[in-house]
């Protein structure tokens, strides 16, 4: 993983009264702009907070932080001191306005060269030919533009979002709209690229944006709903489904054990590209308050794997899944029973799950497919070898996954579809757990804990999240501790316009 190093120290600033006086000033500014409008404080709160750059915040500022926060209602806190490099580009004019007018597909952005550009959103359904039509553009100069190596590629597959700049020549005596002169378009994450027609010729510059990660502390209270709290702070959906379907599925159920006091704090990479919140990265350390105790996870690359590991170095993922299916019934327990087809009293080798046919069944732990085809009443059957004299069996399946014999496959991979085949009353997934060639109820065995790091990973693995879990207790301290409690449910909930969800945060 590549958690960042030890916390940096302070970079050394000046201590002339006019810094002072501008850090008050600026300050200032943000509680004002705070006050103004939810977008632009929050905007201003997230860029204020990656100026204070290397140095390290003081209590205070953190509480004028969380001020502007609560204002701004956001609970985020950059985290300075996890940052490698921290290089705020000031140019994110463009990027406040556009955040600003959300609703409006065409904008006049004035920029610095004296270049009046006229932005537009594409829309789904819009082509290059339709915005064009729409400026009155002449056909003959979007093919001219279009011929221009690169361009065809990056115009002609415009998603819906991808930002368009057109600049025009002086508006004619009759106030029709001047010629176009110059197209702007982005290609990737980082370029920008500007085509100019300048007499027969088109002419390109490409503009750098780079990219900048940052670590942040995203902080807040389950309230109703967690993935509702958790999204209006900034995460991204698939970032809460790494949080309840991976790192604490095996610790935490979020259907029973959570409630509304409860409280998360995600360490993430957040990816910044002129001021704004491009996307979400990995998780990088979790702790989660369920049950009135703390879950803590960390991600830490062992022989070229990323997992979450608990703060002694113990793996969080289990050897195995509790049940190989989610959404399912447990319709027959392991024991004896009176055969449902055969009508004999027998011992029932396994567990039974009712589910819907087509319903996806899990490979409960890491292993190899040891056998996979029909087998007599067992219908379509998937065996794994888990090694160390475990093996699981699924049987009944309407369809195989994207599996074959002998292939190794990892927890959770998709090995086959409920169904009926075989002797059985109706779609069910029939399971069963062997250890050294003997029927275990999967619901009782104690399941064999998966090894821990030890030695020089061990080492590794303190070095590095040591630092990570301090700052995320300095962090919960701040965020927590200086506030009376009633206030922190409303921030929480309020947090509804925040410029991280704004930016909208994909992951
Ligand atoms: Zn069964």
């Amino acid at each position: 993983m590549t958690m960042p190093e030890a916390p940096q120290t302070d970079v050394p600033s000046e201590p002339s009264s006019d810094t002072q006086r501008r850090e008050r000033i600026r300050l200032r500014n943000l509680r004002e702009l705070a006050r103004q409008a939810a977008a632009a404080a929050a905007t201003q709160a997230s860029q204020a907070a990656a100026s204070a750059g290397g140095r390290r915040w003081t209590r205070r500022q953190w509480a004028h932080a969380s001020l502007a926060a609560t204002a701004g209602a956001l609970l985020l806190a950059i985290v300075p001191g996890f940052n490698t490099a921290v290089d705020v580009p000031r140019s994110a004019r463009l990027t406040t306005l556009s955040l600003a007018l959300p609703a409006q597909s065409e904008v006049v952005v004035p920029a610095s060269q004296g270049t009046d550009w006229t932005i537009v959103t594409v829309e789904k359904g819009q082509t290059l030919g339709s915005i064009f039509d729409g400026f009155g553009i002449p056909a003959a100069t979007m093919h001219r533009l279009l011929e221009h190596p690169g361009a065809r590629e990056a115009l002609t597959r415009l998603r819906p979002g991808a930002q368009l700049g057109f600049a025009f020549g002086p508006a004619g005596a009759d106030g029709r709209r001047g010629d176009l002169q110059m197209l702007r378009y982005d290609r990737g994450e980082t370029q920008r690229v500007k085509l100019a027609l300048e007499g027969d010729q088109v002419v390109e510059t490409v503009v750098e944006r780079p990219i900048e990660v940052r670590t942040a502390v995203v902080s807040g209270k389950v309230g109703r709903s967690l993935f509702h709290s958790a999204r209006k702070l900034g995460l991204s959906g698939s970032t809460i489904n790494t949080l309840t379907d991976e790192i604490f599925q095996y610790d935490i159920d979020f259907n029973t054990d959570v409630a509304a006091s409860d409280r998360f704090s995600v360490v993430v990479e957040q990816v910044y590209r002129e001021g704004e919140l491009l996307r979400t990265g990995n998780v990088l350390a979790a702790v989660f308050t369920a049950k009135g105790k703390p879950f803590t996870a960390f991600r830490f690359e062992h022989e070229g794997k990323a997992e979450y590991y608990n703060e002694e170095g113990r793996p969080l993922k289990k050897s195995f899944i509790r049940m190989p299916i989610q959404y399912a019934r447990l319709s027959s327990r392991f024991g004896s029973r009176r055969h449902p087809v055969t009508g004999n009293v027998r011992q029932h080798k396994g567990v039974d799950y009712a589910a819907r046919t087509g319903t996806p069944i899990m490979a409960a732990g890491d292993g190899r497919v040891a056998f996979k085809g029909w087998r007599g009443g067992y219908g379509n059957t998937v065996i794994l070898d888990h090694g160390r004299g475990y093996t699981t069996l699924y049987a009944h399946m309407s369809g195989f996954g994207n599996i074959r014999q002998g292939q190794r496959v990892s927890q959770g991979t998709v090995i086959g579809r409920v169904g009926s085949t075989g002797l059985s009353t109706g779609p069910h997934l029939h399971y069963e757990f062997r250890i050294n060639g003997v029927h275990r109820n999967p619901l009782q065995h104690t399941m064999p804990e998966p090894d821990p790091l030890k030695g020089p990973a061990l080492a590794a693995f303190r070095a590095q999240t040591g630092p990570a879990l301090a700052r995320i207790r300095t962090v919960e301290d701040i965020i927590y501790a200086q506030v009376p409690s009633a206030d922190e449910d409303t921030r929480v909930a309020a947090a509804g316009s925040g410029a991280v969800t704004r930016a909208r945060a994909r992951g």
